[in-house]
Protein backbone atom coordinates (compact mmCIF):
# COMPACT_ATOMS: atom_id res chain seq x y z
CA UNK A 1 0.00 0.00 0.00
CA UNK A 2 2.53 1.97 0.66
CA UNK A 3 5.41 2.96 -1.93
CA UNK A 4 7.72 5.17 0.66
CA UNK A 5 11.78 3.94 0.84
CA UNK A 6 11.88 1.44 3.56
CA UNK A 7 13.38 2.38 7.01
CA UNK A 8 16.59 0.01 7.77
CA UNK A 9 15.94 -2.62 9.80
CA UNK A 10 18.57 -2.20 12.77
CA UNK A 11 20.38 -5.37 13.04
CA UNK A 12 19.48 -7.73 16.25
CA UNK A 13 22.54 -7.76 18.61
CA UNK A 14 23.81 -11.07 18.76
CA UNK A 15 22.48 -13.17 21.66
CA UNK A 16 26.10 -13.76 22.85
CA UNK A 17 27.49 -10.00 22.61
CA UNK A 18 28.00 -9.26 25.99
CA UNK A 19 27.74 -5.27 26.85
CA UNK A 20 30.59 -3.40 28.14
CA UNK A 21 30.04 -2.15 31.03
CA UNK A 22 28.59 1.25 30.71
CA UNK A 23 28.14 1.11 27.19
CA UNK A 24 24.58 2.37 25.94
CA UNK A 25 22.09 -0.56 25.36
CA UNK A 26 22.10 -1.64 22.11
CA UNK A 27 18.96 -0.36 19.88
CA UNK A 28 16.45 -2.81 19.77
CA UNK A 29 15.64 -4.78 16.28
CA UNK A 30 13.19 -3.06 13.99
CA UNK A 31 10.34 -5.41 13.41
CA UNK A 32 7.95 -5.75 10.88
CA UNK A 33 4.02 -5.90 11.33
CA UNK A 34 1.30 -5.75 9.14
CA UNK A 35 -0.69 -3.09 11.04
CA UNK A 36 0.81 -0.78 14.10
CA UNK A 37 -1.59 0.76 16.43
CA UNK A 38 -0.83 3.18 18.37
CA UNK A 39 -2.76 3.86 21.65
CA UNK A 40 -5.71 1.46 22.40
CA UNK A 41 -8.67 3.41 22.61
CA UNK A 42 -12.25 2.54 20.92
CA UNK A 43 -10.79 2.86 17.25
CA UNK A 44 -7.55 1.59 18.04
CA UNK A 45 -8.61 -1.55 19.69
CA UNK A 46 -10.83 -2.30 17.41
CA UNK A 47 -8.98 -2.05 14.51
CA UNK A 48 -6.56 -4.25 15.94
CA UNK A 49 -8.42 -7.36 17.11
CA UNK A 50 -10.33 -7.20 13.95
CA UNK A 51 -7.45 -7.28 11.51
CA UNK A 52 -5.74 -9.96 13.72
CA UNK A 53 -9.06 -12.06 13.49
CA UNK A 54 -8.30 -11.50 9.35
CA UNK A 55 -5.14 -12.94 9.69
CA UNK A 56 -2.73 -9.76 9.62
CA UNK A 57 0.30 -9.68 11.99
CA UNK A 58 -0.45 -6.62 14.12
CA UNK A 59 1.02 -4.99 17.03
CA UNK A 60 -0.67 -2.23 19.15
CA UNK A 61 1.03 -0.05 22.00
CA UNK A 62 -1.04 0.99 24.71
CA UNK A 63 0.55 3.13 27.45
CA UNK A 64 -1.76 3.25 30.32
CA UNK A 65 -5.10 1.91 30.07
CA UNK A 66 -6.24 -1.37 29.14
CA UNK A 67 -9.30 -1.61 27.04
CA UNK A 68 -8.70 2.73 26.42
CA UNK A 69 -9.97 5.96 28.62
CA UNK A 70 -13.42 5.21 28.04
CA UNK A 71 -14.21 1.91 30.38
CA UNK A 72 -11.21 2.83 32.74
CA UNK A 73 -11.81 6.40 33.54
CA UNK A 74 -14.84 8.19 31.44
CA UNK A 75 -17.76 6.60 30.61
CA UNK A 76 -18.37 3.52 32.25
CA UNK A 77 -17.19 4.50 35.72
CA UNK A 78 -19.06 7.66 35.25
CA UNK A 79 -21.75 5.81 34.16
CA UNK A 80 -21.99 3.00 36.93
CA UNK A 81 -22.23 5.77 38.98
CA UNK A 82 -24.80 7.41 37.56
CA UNK A 83 -26.75 4.22 37.34
CA UNK A 84 -26.63 4.24 41.40
CA UNK A 85 -27.43 8.08 41.27
CA UNK A 86 -30.46 7.14 39.69
CA UNK A 87 -31.19 4.27 41.92
CA UNK A 88 -31.28 6.77 44.53
CA UNK A 89 -33.53 9.10 42.99
CA UNK A 90 -36.19 6.65 42.28
CA UNK A 91 -36.09 5.15 45.82
CA UNK A 92 -36.55 8.32 47.41
CA UNK A 93 -39.56 8.61 45.20
CA UNK A 94 -41.14 4.92 45.94
CA UNK A 95 -43.34 6.50 47.68
CA UNK A 96 -45.55 8.55 45.04
CA UNK A 97 -45.33 5.24 43.45
CA UNK A 98 -46.96 3.33 46.26
CA UNK A 99 -44.19 1.97 46.94
CA UNK A 100 -42.93 2.43 50.91
CA UNK A 101 -40.32 1.46 53.14
CA UNK A 102 -37.29 2.60 50.57
CA UNK A 103 -37.10 6.07 52.10
CA UNK A 104 -34.38 5.91 53.77
CA UNK A 105 -32.37 4.92 51.00
CA UNK A 106 -28.47 5.84 51.21
CA UNK A 107 -24.95 5.96 49.87
CA UNK A 108 -22.86 3.24 50.99
CA UNK A 109 -19.72 4.37 50.11
CA UNK A 110 -17.86 1.09 50.24
CA UNK A 111 -20.21 -0.85 47.96
CA UNK A 112 -20.43 1.93 45.91
CA UNK A 113 -16.74 1.87 44.54
CA UNK A 114 -17.03 -1.73 44.97
CA UNK A 115 -20.04 -1.62 42.07
CA UNK A 116 -18.13 1.06 40.07
CA UNK A 117 -14.56 -0.54 40.42
CA UNK A 118 -16.09 -4.09 39.57
CA UNK A 119 -17.94 -3.44 36.18
CA UNK A 120 -14.26 -1.78 35.45
CA UNK A 121 -12.22 -4.22 36.40
CA UNK A 122 -14.27 -7.09 34.87
CA UNK A 123 -13.96 -5.24 31.18
CA UNK A 124 -10.21 -4.55 31.96
CA UNK A 125 -9.77 -8.23 32.35
CA UNK A 126 -12.32 -9.06 29.00
CA UNK A 127 -9.85 -6.45 27.07
CA UNK A 128 -6.92 -8.41 28.47
CA UNK A 129 -7.99 -11.83 27.27
CA UNK A 130 -9.03 -10.72 23.71
CA UNK A 131 -5.60 -8.97 23.67
CA UNK A 132 -4.15 -12.22 23.54
CA UNK A 133 -5.47 -13.44 20.27
CA UNK A 134 -3.55 -14.71 18.43
CA UNK A 135 -1.89 -12.45 15.99
CA UNK A 136 -2.02 -9.38 18.03
CA UNK A 137 0.85 -8.64 19.42
CA UNK A 138 -0.11 -6.07 22.62
CA UNK A 139 2.68 -3.94 24.22
CA UNK A 140 2.36 -2.51 26.98
CA UNK A 141 4.90 0.57 27.50
CA UNK A 142 5.12 3.99 25.88
CA UNK A 143 5.30 4.53 21.74
CA UNK A 144 7.72 7.23 20.63
CA UNK A 145 7.84 7.65 16.85
CA UNK A 146 10.99 7.37 15.48
CA UNK A 147 10.40 7.18 11.66
CA UNK A 148 7.57 6.72 8.69
CA UNK A 149 4.81 4.39 10.23
CA UNK A 150 7.62 3.39 13.13
CA UNK A 151 7.92 3.52 16.95
CA UNK A 152 10.27 2.47 20.03
CA UNK A 153 8.47 1.30 22.72
CA UNK A 154 9.94 1.47 26.35
CA UNK A 155 8.11 -1.54 28.12
CA UNK A 156 6.67 -1.56 31.10
CA UNK A 157 8.39 -4.19 31.82
CA UNK A 158 11.75 -2.56 31.23
CA UNK A 159 14.07 -2.95 27.82
CA UNK A 160 12.15 -1.53 24.34
CA UNK A 161 10.95 -2.73 21.58
CA UNK A 162 10.98 -0.70 17.73
CA UNK A 163 8.21 -2.11 15.44
CA UNK A 164 7.31 -0.63 11.92
CA UNK A 165 3.67 -1.07 10.41
CA UNK A 166 3.07 -1.56 6.64
CA UNK A 167 0.25 0.35 7.44
CA UNK A 168 -0.68 2.57 10.75
CA UNK A 169 -3.37 3.71 13.08
CA UNK A 170 -2.73 6.39 15.69
CA UNK A 171 -5.71 6.84 18.44
CA UNK A 172 -4.03 8.33 20.96
CA UNK A 173 -6.83 9.89 23.01
CA UNK A 174 -6.99 13.07 25.25
CA UNK A 175 -6.89 14.00 28.37
CA UNK A 176 -8.09 16.60 30.94
CA UNK A 177 -7.23 20.25 30.38
CA UNK A 178 -5.72 21.79 33.34
CA UNK A 179 -5.91 25.49 33.08
CA UNK A 180 -3.13 27.72 34.82
CA UNK A 181 -5.03 29.59 37.12
CA UNK A 182 -3.62 30.78 39.96
CA UNK A 183 -3.09 28.55 42.74
CA UNK A 184 -5.73 26.11 41.65
CA UNK A 185 -3.80 22.86 41.39
CA UNK A 186 -1.36 23.94 44.58
CA UNK A 187 -4.60 23.79 46.40
CA UNK A 188 -5.47 20.10 45.39
CA UNK A 189 -7.98 20.53 42.19
CA UNK A 190 -8.95 17.11 40.55
CA UNK A 191 -9.48 16.29 37.02
CA UNK A 192 -12.21 13.75 35.99
CA UNK A 193 -9.93 11.35 36.40
CA UNK A 194 -8.79 11.84 39.85
CA UNK A 195 -12.21 12.71 41.23
CA UNK A 196 -12.73 9.03 40.37
CA UNK A 197 -10.20 7.57 42.36
CA UNK A 198 -11.81 9.56 45.84
CA UNK A 199 -12.10 7.11 48.80
CA UNK A 200 -14.35 9.57 50.39
CA UNK A 201 -17.15 11.47 48.95
CA UNK A 202 -16.28 15.04 49.76
CA UNK A 203 -19.28 17.27 51.86
CA UNK A 204 -19.00 19.95 49.41
CA UNK A 205 -17.72 20.35 45.71
CA UNK A 206 -17.35 22.92 43.47
CA UNK A 207 -16.65 22.38 39.65
CA UNK A 208 -15.68 24.18 37.08
CA UNK A 209 -17.21 23.77 33.80
CA UNK A 210 -20.40 22.92 32.71
CA UNK A 211 -19.96 21.04 29.85
CA UNK A 212 -21.37 17.38 29.81
CA UNK A 213 -18.63 16.47 32.13
CA UNK A 214 -19.26 19.21 34.80
CA UNK A 215 -22.99 18.50 34.60
CA UNK A 216 -22.93 15.09 34.43
CA UNK A 217 -20.90 15.12 37.77
CA UNK A 218 -22.73 17.56 39.50
CA UNK A 219 -26.02 15.50 38.78
CA UNK A 220 -24.42 12.41 40.14
CA UNK A 221 -23.03 14.02 43.05
CA UNK A 222 -25.82 15.84 44.60
CA UNK A 223 -27.56 12.76 44.32
CA UNK A 224 -24.81 11.17 46.40
CA UNK A 225 -25.94 13.86 49.05
CA UNK A 226 -22.31 16.54 48.04
CA UNK A 227 -23.01 20.06 48.12
CA UNK A 228 -22.41 20.97 44.33
CA UNK A 229 -21.51 24.29 43.45
CA UNK A 230 -21.87 24.54 38.94
CA UNK A 231 -19.60 26.98 38.15
CA UNK A 232 -20.74 28.41 34.62
CA UNK A 233 -18.92 30.59 32.08
CA UNK A 234 -21.53 30.95 29.67
CA UNK A 235 -25.35 32.67 30.46
CA UNK A 236 -26.33 28.79 30.97
CA UNK A 237 -24.84 25.59 31.16
CA UNK A 238 -24.51 23.05 28.10
CA UNK A 239 -23.39 25.99 26.55
CA UNK A 240 -24.06 24.34 22.91
CA UNK A 241 -27.65 23.61 23.49
CA UNK A 242 -30.85 25.90 23.24
CA UNK A 243 -31.13 28.31 26.23
CA UNK A 244 -34.89 26.46 26.93
CA UNK A 245 -33.23 22.96 26.49
CA UNK A 246 -30.39 24.36 28.96
CA UNK A 247 -33.02 25.89 31.37
CA UNK A 248 -34.49 21.90 31.93
CA UNK A 249 -31.28 20.39 32.69
CA UNK A 250 -30.47 23.58 35.40
CA UNK A 251 -34.18 22.79 36.51
CA UNK A 252 -33.24 19.28 37.34
CA UNK A 253 -29.73 20.05 38.81
CA UNK A 254 -31.78 22.55 40.79
CA UNK A 255 -34.10 19.87 42.22
CA UNK A 256 -31.02 17.64 43.20
CA UNK A 257 -30.42 20.65 45.47
CA UNK A 258 -26.94 21.91 42.60
CA UNK A 259 -26.19 26.00 42.67
CA UNK A 260 -25.34 27.07 39.66
CA UNK A 261 -22.86 30.39 38.98
CA UNK A 262 -23.52 31.55 35.80
CA UNK A 263 -21.50 34.38 33.59
CA UNK A 264 -18.54 33.44 36.04
CA UNK A 265 -14.60 32.57 35.60
CA UNK A 266 -12.78 31.39 38.40
CA UNK A 267 -9.63 33.57 38.56
CA UNK A 268 -7.41 32.32 41.31
CA UNK A 269 -7.75 29.45 43.97
CA UNK A 270 -6.22 29.18 47.34
CA UNK A 271 -6.24 26.96 50.41
CA UNK A 272 -8.18 27.93 53.35
CA UNK A 273 -9.40 25.83 56.62
CA UNK A 274 -9.58 22.25 54.85
CA UNK A 275 -11.23 24.08 51.88
CA UNK A 276 -10.54 25.29 48.52
CA UNK A 277 -11.55 29.09 48.19
CA UNK A 278 -12.31 30.14 44.42
CA UNK A 279 -12.12 33.69 43.40
CA UNK A 280 -14.40 34.54 40.55
CA UNK A 281 -14.15 37.39 37.99
CA UNK A 282 -17.47 38.83 38.89
CA UNK A 283 -16.00 39.74 42.19
CA UNK A 284 -17.42 36.85 44.16
CA UNK A 285 -16.13 34.36 45.56
CA UNK A 286 -16.87 30.72 46.64
CA UNK A 287 -15.48 27.32 48.97
CA UNK A 288 -16.05 24.19 48.87
CA UNK A 289 -14.18 21.16 50.45
CA UNK A 290 -12.84 20.05 47.02
CA UNK A 291 -13.18 21.12 43.42
CA UNK A 292 -13.40 19.48 40.34
CA UNK A 293 -11.70 20.83 37.09
CA UNK A 294 -13.76 19.97 33.68
CA UNK A 295 -12.67 22.55 31.30
CA UNK A 296 -12.23 20.56 28.16
CA UNK A 297 -9.90 18.00 27.63
CA UNK A 298 -6.41 18.36 25.26
CA UNK A 299 -5.21 15.63 22.69
CA UNK A 300 -2.31 13.60 23.72
CA UNK A 301 -0.20 14.49 20.53
CA UNK A 302 2.83 16.14 22.16
CA UNK A 303 6.28 14.70 23.23
CA UNK A 304 5.85 11.51 21.10
CA UNK A 305 7.72 12.20 17.90
CA UNK A 306 4.30 12.47 15.59
CA UNK A 307 6.94 15.12 13.50
CA UNK A 308 9.51 12.31 12.70
CA UNK A 309 6.68 10.20 10.87
CA UNK A 310 5.63 13.09 8.88
CA UNK A 311 2.08 13.33 10.57
CA UNK A 312 1.03 16.64 11.04
CA UNK A 313 -1.15 18.57 13.55
CA UNK A 314 -3.82 21.19 13.02
CA UNK A 315 -3.19 24.71 14.49
CA UNK A 316 -5.37 23.80 17.53
CA UNK A 317 -2.93 20.52 18.08
CA UNK A 318 -4.99 17.98 16.64
CA UNK A 319 -3.60 15.24 13.88
CA UNK A 320 -4.85 16.34 10.74
CA UNK A 321 -6.69 13.93 8.87
CA UNK A 322 -8.56 14.36 5.74
CA UNK A 323 -12.57 12.62 5.49
CA UNK A 324 -11.54 9.22 5.74
CA UNK A 325 -9.12 9.89 8.41
CA UNK A 326 -6.25 9.82 6.71
CA UNK A 327 -2.89 11.71 8.12
CA UNK A 328 -0.33 13.37 6.17
CA UNK A 329 1.61 10.56 6.28
CA UNK A 330 0.89 8.07 3.60
CA UNK A 331 -0.24 4.70 4.83
CA UNK A 332 -1.18 6.40 8.52
CA UNK A 333 -4.90 6.72 9.67
CA UNK A 334 -5.73 8.67 13.01
CA UNK A 335 -9.13 8.08 15.23
CA UNK A 336 -10.95 9.33 18.01
CA UNK A 337 -10.02 12.34 20.14
CA UNK A 338 -6.59 12.70 18.88
CA UNK A 339 -7.80 13.41 15.45
CA UNK A 340 -10.48 15.84 16.59
CA UNK A 341 -13.33 13.50 16.01
CA UNK A 342 -16.21 14.98 18.30
CA UNK A 343 -14.84 13.31 21.86
CA UNK A 344 -17.43 10.15 22.35
CA UNK A 345 -16.22 6.92 22.36
CA UNK A 346 -19.33 6.00 19.70
CA UNK A 347 -17.26 8.49 17.34
CA UNK A 348 -14.21 6.70 17.65
CA UNK A 349 -15.42 3.73 16.80
CA UNK A 350 -17.18 5.01 13.67
CA UNK A 351 -14.25 6.04 12.63
CA UNK A 352 -12.54 2.48 13.64
CA UNK A 353 -15.58 1.74 10.78
CA UNK A 354 -14.28 3.87 8.02
CA UNK A 355 -11.06 2.67 8.15
CA UNK A 356 -12.09 -0.34 7.83
CA UNK A 357 -14.05 -0.38 5.10
CA UNK A 358 -10.85 1.32 3.53
CA UNK A 359 -8.75 -1.56 4.78
CA UNK A 360 -11.42 -4.09 3.24
CA UNK A 361 -10.93 -2.06 -0.19
CA UNK A 362 -13.54 0.95 -0.08
CA UNK A 363 -12.45 3.96 -2.55
CA UNK A 364 -11.65 6.55 0.29
CA UNK A 365 -14.11 8.77 -0.71
CA UNK A 366 -17.43 6.17 -0.98
CA UNK A 367 -20.09 6.28 1.97
CA UNK A 368 -18.97 4.23 4.39
CA UNK A 369 -15.04 4.87 4.25
CA UNK A 370 -15.90 8.98 5.04
CA UNK A 371 -17.01 10.65 7.56
CA UNK A 372 -18.42 13.07 4.80
CA UNK A 373 -22.16 13.65 6.69
CA UNK A 374 -21.85 11.63 9.49
CA UNK A 375 -24.61 11.85 12.15
CA UNK A 376 -23.08 11.72 15.65
CA UNK A 377 -25.91 11.98 18.71
CA UNK A 378 -24.51 12.42 22.01
CA UNK A 379 -26.36 11.66 25.11
CA UNK A 380 -25.89 14.00 28.48
CA UNK A 381 -26.52 11.34 31.21
CA UNK A 382 -27.99 13.84 33.76
CA UNK A 383 -31.32 13.82 35.63
CA UNK A 384 -33.40 15.07 32.97
CA UNK A 385 -31.55 12.52 30.50
CA UNK A 386 -30.37 15.04 27.61
CA UNK A 387 -30.03 13.84 24.01
CA UNK A 388 -29.35 15.37 21.30
CA UNK A 389 -28.81 14.62 17.23
CA UNK A 390 -27.95 16.95 14.23
CA UNK A 391 -28.49 21.38 14.79
CA UNK A 392 -30.29 23.02 17.64
CA UNK A 393 -32.61 25.63 16.85
CA UNK A 394 -29.96 28.33 17.32
CA UNK A 395 -27.60 26.17 15.30
CA UNK A 396 -30.26 26.18 12.03
CA UNK A 397 -30.96 30.07 12.23
CA UNK A 398 -27.50 30.79 12.18
CA UNK A 399 -27.25 28.45 9.65
CA UNK A 400 -29.61 30.86 7.54
CA UNK A 401 -32.25 28.15 6.61
CA UNK A 402 -36.09 29.24 7.33
CA UNK A 403 -36.94 26.46 10.06
CA UNK A 404 -40.04 24.95 11.44
CA UNK A 405 -39.55 24.11 15.20
CA UNK A 406 -41.82 21.66 17.16
CA UNK A 407 -41.56 21.61 21.43
CA UNK A 408 -43.39 19.46 23.81
CA UNK A 409 -42.85 18.31 27.53
CA UNK A 410 -41.57 15.56 28.34
CA UNK A 411 -45.16 15.51 30.39
CA UNK A 412 -46.77 14.95 27.83
CA UNK A 413 -45.98 11.44 26.13
CA UNK A 414 -48.23 9.10 27.67
CA UNK A 415 -45.26 6.59 28.83
CA UNK A 416 -44.10 9.54 30.93
CA UNK A 417 -47.03 10.22 32.89
CA UNK A 418 -47.26 6.39 33.94
CA UNK A 419 -43.61 7.06 35.51
CA UNK A 420 -44.21 10.56 36.73
CA UNK A 421 -41.34 12.28 34.80
CA UNK A 422 -41.90 16.15 35.14
CA UNK A 423 -38.83 17.56 33.87
CA UNK A 424 -37.89 17.65 29.91
CA UNK A 425 -38.29 19.35 26.86
CA UNK A 426 -38.20 17.92 23.39
CA UNK A 427 -37.46 19.66 20.65
CA UNK A 428 -37.23 18.98 16.52
CA UNK A 429 -35.94 21.45 13.85
CA UNK A 430 -37.03 21.22 10.66
CA UNK A 431 -36.03 22.52 6.78
CA UNK A 432 -39.43 25.08 6.48
CA UNK A 433 -39.21 24.30 2.88
CA UNK A 434 -37.84 21.07 2.53
CA UNK A 435 -39.75 19.72 6.00
CA UNK A 436 -36.07 17.57 5.96
CA UNK A 437 -35.24 16.50 9.89
CA UNK A 438 -32.28 18.84 10.86
CA UNK A 439 -32.00 17.94 14.36
CA UNK A 440 -33.49 17.30 17.88
CA UNK A 441 -33.25 17.41 21.04
CA UNK A 442 -34.37 14.93 23.18
CA UNK A 443 -34.87 15.64 27.04
CA UNK A 444 -36.12 12.57 30.17
CA UNK A 445 -36.25 9.13 30.73
CA UNK A 446 -34.86 7.17 27.67
CA UNK A 447 -33.79 10.28 26.13
CA UNK A 448 -30.56 8.30 24.76
CA UNK A 449 -32.69 5.23 23.00
CA UNK A 450 -35.51 7.49 21.50
CA UNK A 451 -32.83 9.73 20.01
CA UNK A 452 -31.60 6.55 17.63
CA UNK A 453 -35.05 6.48 16.11
CA UNK A 454 -35.00 10.16 15.09
CA UNK A 455 -30.95 9.20 13.62
CA UNK A 456 -32.48 6.34 11.32
CA UNK A 457 -34.97 9.01 10.40
CA UNK A 458 -32.65 11.60 9.35
CA UNK A 459 -29.87 8.97 8.03
CA UNK A 460 -32.90 7.92 5.78
CA UNK A 461 -33.77 11.22 4.64
CA UNK A 462 -37.38 10.93 5.75
CA UNK A 463 -39.42 14.02 5.90
CA UNK A 464 -40.77 15.02 9.47
CA UNK A 465 -44.24 14.20 7.80
CA UNK A 466 -42.90 10.01 7.01
CA UNK A 467 -41.30 9.67 10.91
CA UNK A 468 -45.08 11.17 12.01
CA UNK A 469 -46.93 8.78 10.17
CA UNK A 470 -45.15 5.73 11.58
CA UNK A 471 -47.63 3.83 14.10
CA UNK A 472 -44.54 3.53 17.06
CA UNK A 473 -45.78 1.34 19.94
CA UNK A 474 -47.95 2.71 22.86
CA UNK A 475 -46.98 3.68 25.29
CA UNK A 476 -43.52 3.67 24.96
CA UNK A 477 -41.18 7.11 25.33
CA UNK A 478 -40.35 6.80 21.63
CA UNK A 479 -43.78 7.25 21.12
CA UNK A 480 -43.95 10.94 21.91
CA UNK A 481 -42.36 11.55 18.85
CA UNK A 482 -45.49 11.35 16.98
CA UNK A 483 -46.79 13.63 19.77
CA UNK A 484 -43.63 16.62 18.77
CA UNK A 485 -43.93 15.94 15.17
CA UNK A 486 -47.78 17.02 15.65
CA UNK A 487 -47.01 19.87 16.47
CA UNK A 488 -45.85 20.94 12.89
CA UNK A 489 -48.63 21.46 10.02
C1 LIG B 1 -15.63 11.72 32.57
C2 LIG B 1 -15.88 11.36 31.13
C3 LIG B 1 -17.06 10.76 30.78
C4 LIG B 1 -17.30 10.42 29.46
N1 LIG B 1 -18.48 9.83 29.14
C5 LIG B 1 -18.74 9.48 27.87
C6 LIG B 1 -19.96 8.84 27.52
O1 LIG B 1 -20.81 8.59 28.36
N2 LIG B 1 -20.15 8.49 26.23
C7 LIG B 1 -19.21 8.73 25.27
O2 LIG B 1 -19.43 8.39 24.11
N3 LIG B 1 -18.05 9.35 25.58
C8 LIG B 1 -17.78 9.72 26.85
N4 LIG B 1 -16.59 10.32 27.16
C9 LIG B 1 -15.63 10.58 26.08
C10 LIG B 1 -14.86 9.31 25.73
O3 LIG B 1 -14.32 8.74 26.89
C11 LIG B 1 -13.75 9.62 24.73
O4 LIG B 1 -14.25 10.35 23.65
C12 LIG B 1 -13.17 8.31 24.21
O5 LIG B 1 -12.68 7.51 25.26
C13 LIG B 1 -12.04 8.61 23.23
O6 LIG B 1 -11.52 7.43 22.75
P1 LIG B 1 -10.29 7.39 21.78
O7 LIG B 1 -10.55 6.28 20.85
O8 LIG B 1 -10.00 8.72 21.20
O9 LIG B 1 -9.04 7.04 22.67
P2 LIG B 1 -8.80 6.66 24.18
O10 LIG B 1 -9.81 5.70 24.69
O11 LIG B 1 -8.57 7.91 24.93
O12 LIG B 1 -7.47 5.84 24.05
C14 LIG B 1 -6.26 6.38 23.66
C15 LIG B 1 -5.21 5.57 24.33
O13 LIG B 1 -3.93 5.93 23.79
C16 LIG B 1 -2.98 5.73 24.80
N5 LIG B 1 -1.78 6.47 24.43
C17 LIG B 1 -1.67 7.81 24.23
N6 LIG B 1 -0.41 8.11 23.88
C18 LIG B 1 0.28 6.94 23.86
C19 LIG B 1 1.62 6.61 23.58
N7 LIG B 1 2.52 7.54 23.27
N8 LIG B 1 1.99 5.32 23.67
C20 LIG B 1 1.09 4.36 23.99
N9 LIG B 1 -0.19 4.62 24.26
C21 LIG B 1 -0.59 5.90 24.19
C22 LIG B 1 -3.69 6.27 26.05
O14 LIG B 1 -3.15 5.70 27.23
C23 LIG B 1 -5.12 5.81 25.83
O15 LIG B 1 -5.46 4.62 26.51
C24 LIG B 1 -16.32 10.68 28.47
C25 LIG B 1 -15.12 11.28 28.83
C26 LIG B 1 -14.89 11.62 30.14
C27 LIG B 1 -13.58 12.25 30.49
Amino acid sequence: MNDQPALAAAPAPPASAAHAPGAPPAPAALEEVDLLVVGGGKAGKSLAMDRAKKGMRVAMVERRYIGGTCINVACIPTKALVASARRLEAARSDARFGVTGTGAAAVDLEALRAHKEGIVSAMVAAHETMFAAPGLDFLKGEARFIGERSVEVALDEGGTRCIRGERALVNLGSRPARPEIPGLWEAGAMTSEEILRLEALPSSLAIIGASYIGVEFASMMAAFGVEVVLIASGAHVLPREDADIAAETEAGLAELGVEIRRGARVVAAAKEEGRIRLALDDGGSLAAEAVLVAAGRVPNTEGIGLEEAGIRLNASGFIAVDDSLRTSAPGVWAAGDAAGTPMFTHASWSDFRIIRAQFDGAEPASPFASTTGRLLPSVVFTSPELARIGMSEGEARASGREVLVASLPVQAVPRAKTMRASRGLWKAVVDASTHEILGAAIQGPEAGEVIAAVQVAMRAGMRYEELRFLPIAHPTMAEGLQLLLDQLP
